[in-house]
């Protein structure tokens, strides 16, 4: 679903609003705190790429993955490093090192 944020000038608050619409998109919306039109839309956290912190983040171990996900090299390494992460085990710049290896596919050159 399409969330903007907005800020207010003549009030400041910053508000979220679902635009469902190619016209609501089009058309600014006004201020529902004091009905100001004068909404600048801000940059939506949807615009920025997933960092891998966030990614590790919503990634759930508890989810059954199917062959697609791993099909994304940047998937490869998520699982283990995150369970890693909920058992409180530090995996060590070693993993890290095998993860980006798996990642480019530099590790098959090496087996
Ligand atoms: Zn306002």
């Amino acid at each position: 679903m399409p969330i903007y944020e907005y800020h207010c000038q003549q009030c400041g608050k910053d508000q979220s609003l679902l635009l469902l619409t190619r016209q609501e998109i089009a058309t600014p919306p006004h201020c529902r705190y004091c009905g100001a039109p004068h909404l600048t839309r801000l940059l939506s956290r949807f615009a920025y790429h997933q960092s891998e912190a966030s990614r590790l983040q919503e990634f759930d171990t508890r989810t059954p993955r199917d062959d697609s996900f791993y099909k994304d090299s940047r998937n490869v390494g998520l699982w283990a490093k995150k369970r890693a992460q909920e058992l409180g085990v530090d995996l060590g710049p070693q993993f890290e090192e095998t993860v980006e290896k798996a990642r480019s596919g530099k590790i098959l050159d090496e087996l």
